[in-house]
């Protein structure tokens, strides 16, 4: 339920309704709009007493969200939502945002190579887990908290955002401390304690659509993190599960404008782990830019045949660069932008 106030409601009048509705056993948000003030009531199952709000001094309408998720739909919010990151990147906008790096953090002195390349062509968000969900219990399962010191220590070096995963709710806060934005993986999009936490975690967080979940289930996913106050969501598509075994998942390129027209979070394509083969990474990159998606997150390694995760599915540095100057071209094509380079000389080199 949303509460549309008149374009001249007074801020007494706007408090009144938020009490009214506290009162009423839910949580009140209010939304300063550049028109007018709409108040959400959230915790409401669509049986609110509307005769107790309607009457009251500066309310224009009510507003039903028929939605099944809320605060993540367009009806809450008809305005796209920019998460800002501190190096000055921004996802949700006219421009692009890349991130890229290795899946896994594999060690200081590559994670810092790595980054240093892939700042110079242009990305600005560095990737990389430091606590990976792998499918056998025997794989490489990451650094630990040791990867997170090194992404950290890339950050400084380059002015690259950071964003890397988290596995379980206990985890989420040690990663937060060192994170720009938490991701939570396709594996963990159900996992609604860990959900719970990244809402209170006051960082951005990366959501990845589960291998086999609908486009409503990523959505009302989405919701948990909203609904605990934290609107910095940024979606991801990067593949579901399918019949055919040419490539690891199907890239669901729709998903983007489905997203894009029931809600108002940005939404990214990862066709790395949506294809799962280096071949196929770059046709399906500028296909998602071309469809709409706010940002990519790309896999790149400096020696993919030896990576300690996904090195199958990760690009040469070179063809992250010729990635680059292609999507530039399309993102222009369609009144879009690459998020400009960062500023200024790099700290040090490696
Ligand atoms: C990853 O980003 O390395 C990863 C494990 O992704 P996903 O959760 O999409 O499989
Ligand atoms: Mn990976």
């Amino acid at each position: 339920m949303l509460v549309v106030m008149n374009h001249d409601a007074t801020d007494a009048q706007i408090e009144a309704v938020t009490a009214q509705i506290e009162a009423m056993g839910y949580s009140a948000r209010p939304m300063p709009g550049k028109q007018r003030t709409t108040v959400g009531v959230v915790g409401n199952d669509g049986r609110v007493d509307e005769g107790r709000l309607q009457g009251m001094p500066g309310v224009r309408e009510l507003i039903a969200v028929t939605r099944p998720y809320k605060q993540v739909s367009r009806e809450w919010c008809a305005d796209d939502t920019v998460v800002r990151l501190s190096n000055g990147t921004e996802i949700g906008g006219v421009e692009l945002a890349i991130m890229a790096g290795p899946c896994a953090v594999e060690g200081e002195a590559e994670i810092l190579e790595i980054a240093h390349q892939l700042r110079a062509m242009g990305a600005t968000i560095l990737r990389g887990g430091a606590f990976k969900p792998r499918s056998s219990p025997y794989s490489f399962q990451g650094l630990g908290v040791e990867g997170l010191i090194m992404l950290a220590r890339a950050r400084d070096e380059t002015g690259m955002a950071i964003v890397t995963e988290a596995l379980d709710p206990e985890g989420l806060d040690l990663v937060a401390e060192y994170a720009d934005v938490i991701q939570i993986g396709a594996r963990n999009m159900q996992n609604y304690p860990l959900l719970r936490r990244a809402g209170r975690s006051g960082k951005p967080i990366l959501l990845k659509r589960g291998m086999a979940a609908t486009i409503t289930e990523l959505l009302l996913a989405a919701e948990y993190i909203l609904a605990e106050g934290n609107p910095n969501v940024i979606l991801c598509e990067r593949g579901v599960r399918s019949f055919d075994s040419h490539t690891r998942n199907l890239l669901d390129l729709t998903a983007i404008p489905v997203v894009q027209s029931l809600s108002h979070l940005p939404i990214i394509a990862d066709p790395s782990h949506g294809t799962g083969v280096r071949a196929k990474v770059i046709p399906m990159a500028r296909a998602a830019v071309a469809a709409g998606a706010h940002g990519l997150m790309i896999e790149v390694h400096q020696d993919p045949p030896n990576a300690l995760s996904d090195g199958v599915q990760s690009l040469y540095p070179e063809q992250f660069a010729e990635l680059m100057g292609q999507i530039g071209v399309i993102a222009e094509a369609i009144g879009r932008d690459l998020v400009r380079p960062l500023p200024g000389p790099v700290v040090s080199g490696t």
